[in-house]
């Protein structure tokens, strides 16, 4: 068995990683880079792939040049499967470019998070013929290839590490986990009783060399953004990805405690009731703090793709202008620019406030300028209030003690040569394209 990472060795995001026996090849995420592969100074932007035909963005390098893994170029012989271990597009963005005819093997929960991506958001993910849902735990067999999924805590739900099995080696995959959130005890429980005799540990190490970032717990999250929602006087506005579904229930909370209602869009509503767990915020879970926006943006979408149930089913828990502006400060509003003309229909109280919950760094870019305005024009005090989605060093080190592998090789990571400084002399640095035998 060797493998070999496409991309990732030496970058966080687009990641791409191919596990070969002599029976077998298996794609591991196919996911979008951040950087633009022909300036890695520059972040890489969507449009750049409108209009070009899939030997062109092989050429450009965004996508890997994998043979037997993309639609149009059937006369390659095509991979066995392709695994994905979450919904983050830094991890399945280029999987429409996957041709048809070959299994897609997700989680479950990632496959619904997916679909409503897809309707909402309009972030591709494609039919597929044949697409085999993951349990934790229960492994599944590839031509040959044991493959087992380990769920894990992160800011996507339903994240899950791969142990892959055959040629009697054993590859471990972590894919992207931290153990500092509201699934922690996933992490402690992969610690506690960790697979056996690994050959090869691909270990994520998003956070080396960004270990200033602050990196509190979901519940000390909860605290300081239910502390600071109950000094404000005004509207509380929050700005959290729809797929992080740990952080929309930490603002469930948080707004519980300061005594406000949850507004949700029509998105995060139909995300946390499709995922189908009774714990999850959500009207129809009975939960009585909780309103559903009903934005224009939003209906159209769902009226398009002839999904109009998923706006009906909220009638009775309908939330508009008028209401938000009858719960004045008691409004705790989930925040996106399509929501733009509703929120200021409503009118914003004087002293409101917008938790920004998603990496810093987003708010400068272009794409942010439209939120800035919205919040200069309304006096809205900024306030950051996140926690990583990635595990920190002392997590890192944990994990890899516990593994025990005979290789640590890093992936996902900017800076792969501070491993061996951590980890010390099983570790192993590839370049991208490098087979390893393991
Ligand atoms: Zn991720």
């Amino acid at each position: 068995m060797n493998l070999i990472i496409h991309r990732g060795s030496h970058e966080v995001g687009g990641t791409c990683v191919e596990i070969a026996t002599g029976e077998a090849r298996t794609i591991i995420d196919l996911g979008m880079p951040l950087a633009d592969p022909r300036d890695k100074s520059k972040k890489l932007k969507s449009f750049s792939l409108t209009g070009k035909t899939i030997p062109d963005l092989i050429g450009m390098g965004i996508l890997p040049k994998v043979s037997g893994l993309y639609w149009g170029l059937d006369d390659e012989r095509p991979v066995d499967a392709v695994l994905l271990s979450h919904p983050h597009q830094d991890h399945y963005g280029l999987f429409p470019y996957v041709r048809r005819d070959i299994p897609v093997y997700l989680g479950e929960d990632t496959d619904k998070i997916l679909q409503a991506s897809e309707v909402f958001l309009g972030d591709k993910f494609g039919d597929h013929d044949k697409k085999i849902l993951l349990r934790d735990r229960e492994p599944v067999n590839v031509h040959g290839v044991s493959v087992t999924p380990f769920l894990v805590d992160h800011s996507a739900y339903g994240a899950m590490a791969f142990l892959i099995e055959a040629e009697g080696k054993k590859i471990f995959y972590s894919g992207d986990f931290r153990g500092h959130g509201r699934k922690r005890a996933l992490f402690e429980k992969l610690i506690e009783k960790p697979p056996h005799d690994v050959d090869v540990l691909m270990m994520e190490g998003t956070m080396m060399g960004r270990q200033q970032e602050d990196t509190r717990t979901e519940d000390e999250l909860e605290l300081e953004i239910a502390d600071e929602a109950r000094i404000r006087a005004g509207m509380k506005l929050f700005i959290c990805s729809g797929q992080n579904i740990d952080r929309l229930v930490t603002f469930y909370r948080a707004s519980k405690r300061s005594g406000a209602t949850l507004v949700l869009d029509l998105y995060t509503a139909n995300i946390l009731h499709e995922l189908g767990r009774s714990s999850l915020p959500v009207p129809t879970n009975g939960f009585k703090d909780v309103k559903i926006l009903f934005t224009h943006h939003f209906m159209k979408r769902l009226a398009y793709y002839e999904m109009k149930h998923w706006y009906e089913r909220w009638r009775s828990y309908e939330i508009d202008a008028k209401g938000l502006q009858r719960l004045g400060k008691k409004a705790f509003v989930i925040y996106r620019d399509s929501s733009l003309n509703e929120l200021e229909k409503s009118g914003i109280p004087k002293d409101s406030v917008m938790f920004y919950s998603m990496w810093s760094n987003y708010t400068l870019e272009p794409s942010f300028d439209r939120t800035r305005a919205f919040m200069d024009r309304h006096g809205i005090q900024f306030k950051e209030m996140h926690t990583s989605g990635h595990a920190i060093l002392s997590s890192l080190k944990r994990f890899a003690t516990a593994m025990d592998p005979g290789v640590i090789i890093p992936i996902h990571t900017e800076y792969p040569d501070d491993y061996r400084e951590h980890f010390g002399s099983k570790v192993r640095c590839l370049h991208d394209g490098e087979k390893f035998d393991g």
